[in-house]
């Protein structure tokens, strides 16, 4: 037994010898400790800290319209910035590790901050089928395992679907998106989620409105109250 560990040791140590894996940020060699970023560019992420206060800027934008327990974003999202190169490793280079790394930084600070202690599950917002088959995985569902892990929170996949493609955001005014977006999604196996308190993971914050079109399908289940938590809040 020792002895494979011991072997196992060594092959890690070789592996990254001859392979050294680079911070996503500078491009610095990682020593073992590090994953993804040097410590130097983990200091650099602008986390927002704020998870316990009630009327943060997350909470500001979706009041009024999605009823939440709390709401909660890890970083500020900067253009050109850390948090975008690393969501854009995540989504377009295949780097799931990305989106383990943030989950689990994401779930230390809302434990730290106390805020998750009354939720049952975590649901990951969804991607739409076709889209999940290109990209080969979602990105928001890796953020929610790593965050649950953490938290010792169970993650539910397939209970939120989306039941069409909806067409592009970018070029739509608030209204236009909210409207493209009614009733893009669907709860599945409704009777687990009855009087549960949902902690509804998205990687981007921006507008709001696929997280309020995931609230309206989640809202129709009984007695289930939702908080929300995206890795970033976009200008
Ligand atoms: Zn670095």
């Amino acid at each position: 037994m020792e002895r494979i560990l011991w072997w196992k040791r060594l092959q890690r140590g070789l592996m990254h010898l001859f392979f050294p894996e680079c911070c996503v940020g500078c491009g610095a060699g990682l020593t073992e400790a590090e994953t993804v970023l040097c410590l130097g560019c983990q200091l650099l992420l602008p986390e927002t800290g704020y998870h316990a206060h009630t009327l943060n800027e997350t909470g500001q934008r979706l009041a009024g319209r999605i009823p939440f327990v709390f709401a909660t974003s890890f970083a500020y999202f900067v253009p050109d910035g850390l948090l975008q190169q690393l969501l854009h490793g995540l989504k377009y280079r295949n780097r799931k590790d990305i989106g383990r790394f943030l989950g689990t930084r994401f779930g230390h600070a809302l434990q730290e901050a106390g805020v998750c202690v009354g939720v049952d599950y975590i649901v990951a917002v969804p991607l739409h089928p076709e889209k999940e088959r290109i990209r080969g995985y979602n990105q928001s569902i890796i953020i929610a395992e790593a965050m649950g892990a953490v938290l010792g929170v169970p993650v539910l996949d397939g209970v939120l679907v989306r039941t069409r493609h909806t067409e592009s955001q970018t070029q739509k005014t608030r209204a236009e998106r909210a409207a493209n977006m009614e009733a893009a999604f669907a709860v599945r196996h409704s009777q687990s989620l009855a009087g549960k308190h949902v902690l509804l993971v998205d990687d981007v914050l921006t507008t709001g409105a696929t997280l309020e079109a995931c609230a309206q399908a989640l809202l129709g289940v009984p007695g289930l109250s939702i908080s929300i938590g995206t890795i970033a809040l976009a200008g």
